[in-house]
């Protein structure tokens, strides 16, 4: 058996204990071709994927995992997490973050990224928490096994206006918040800069920018200018000086133009959209970034008296202006990622968009792809995520039944692997 094996490895690689492990697809999903295949068998040496194929030879000695039974598919990813913010399903206010020292903020929130790994979410790229570095924190903790959860791409930070939508606001003004709270403002281009400097230097994947004012801050309308055009150019010059992409929080039409000429990889929220934006958005290739199932989330907490009037009253006509303008930007042919904003929504049931993605006009593929082949294009990874073709990591989840008839069976995921390693295993 050991020889079968060393044969196998071949002269390339001389690793004698190198893991091999089959997994057999009753189908598997090819988001790059947009395809499904049938018996199809996937080989993983270590963690990466070796080989795909049908009547692939199984080397000896190697673990089998039957999901004949099954469709497999790449691991999902989420374009638009936060899971290093405390969700405290009782307190929705961001004075949350107040009332709790940063350690206490970091372990509270281990139980997120594990809860997202379960759910199908092997990578996720994490877009801003109001305890700076928490994330970078958190992404090195799960690399270095601490703790479970997806792979992180992070932020570091919100990269903000003073009161802005990414700041700690509606404190008295003679209220001086530690370093952490206020780490990512800057008001004029030489600032911004400063601050991607800064995040880059502290190990920073990608930078978040808010170009218009936020639903759930104090004091700030969803519907204002925030940074200038100035400034979200100083933002992606600097970001590109670094190798780093930019994703813009916008709702306001202008702002969400803006951004895109300033040339960041994707759009935020990107609620009211107008057909200029779209048209911009379409010919820069800017992803947009929709967390259309939120408005669930924001109109329930509303209901049992949970979230504070002013957001309720900031939220009031953009969940459904969202939505349309979703299924416009689908019609168009806009790049489309699958983005969350998990913590708005508990943590663990963000695949519930998957079936309001498919509601709002994107086919069941359209909306797997937005997850998977999509994002890893957004994140500047499609050489390691998004499909499973040899040379990416062995990020493999899989489900019962075929999703492409029910998207839904994306929110009960039966397998998880994460590089070559089983978390979930289900009949
Ligand atoms: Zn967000």
């Amino acid at each position: 058996m050991k020889t079968a094996l060393a044969v196998f490895v071949g002269l390339l690689c001389a690793v004698s204990q190198a893991q091999v492990t089959a997994v057999k697809a009753g189908r598997l999903v090819d988001p790059d071709a947009g395809t499904v295949l049938a018996d199809q068998i996937v080989l993983i040496r270590n963690n990466k994927i070796e080989a795909v194929g049908k009547g692939l030879t199984i080397p000896a000695g190697a673990t089998i995992i039957d999901l004949s039974n099954k469709t497999v598919l790449p691991g999902l990813i989420d374009c638009h997490t936060h899971l290093a913010d405390v969700r405290n399903e009782d307190d929705t206010d961001p004075f949350l973050n107040l009332k709790k020292t940063a350690a206490e903020t970091a372990f509270e929130s281990v139980p997120n990224p594990r809860r997202f790994l379960m759910t199908g979410f092997t990578t996720v790229r994490d877009v801003g928490v109001y305890r700076a570095l928490n994330d970078i924190a958190m992404r090195d903790a799960i690399n270095n096994g601490y703790i479970v959860g997806p792979r992180m791409y992070v932020a570091g930070a919100y990269v903000t206006i003073t009161g802005g939508a990414g700041a700690m606001t509606g404190m008295a003004p003679d209220i001086t918040l530690p370093w952490d709270l206020r780490y990512g403002e800057a008001n004029s281009p030489w600032e911004v800069r400063q601050r991607i400097r800064e995040l880059a230097h502290r190990g920073a994947d990608n930078i978040k920018i808010l170009s218009t004012g936020a639903v759930l801050t104090h004091g700030s309308n969803p519907k204002s200018l925030e940074f200038t055009p100035e400034e979200l150019h100083a933002a992606v010059d600097e970001a590109n000086n670094f190798g780093l992409r930019v994703e813009a929080h916008a709702h306001a039409a202008e702002g969400i133009k803006n951004a895109i000429r300033a040339g960041v990889a994707s759009i935020e929220h990107a609620t009211l959209i107008d057909d200029e934006g779209i048209a911009l958005a379409k010919e820069h290739g800017t992803y947009l970034d929709m967390d259309i199932y939120d408005e669930e989330c924001i109109q329930d907490a509303g209901k049992a008296h949970k979230t504070p009037a002013d957001f309720l009253e900031h939220d009031r006509d953009l969940g459904a202006i969202q939505r349309s303008n979703f299924t416009k930007a689908v019609r168009a042919g806009v790049k489309m990622s699958f983005g969350t904003d998990a913590g708005v929504c508990p943590h663990g049931v963000n695949a519930r968009q998957f079936a309001f993605m498919v509601k709002y006009g994107m086919t069941p593929m359209q909306a797997i792809q937005s997850a998977t082949s999509n994002a890893a294009d957004l994140l500047g990874k499609s050489d390691l995520l998004g499909s499973l073709k040899p040379g990416k990591y062995a990020d493999i989840i899989a489900v019962s039944g075929n999703p492409l008839e029910d998207v839904r069976l994306l929110e009960k995921v039966k397998f998880v692997m994460k590089e070559g390693k089983i978390y979930k295993q289900e009949p």
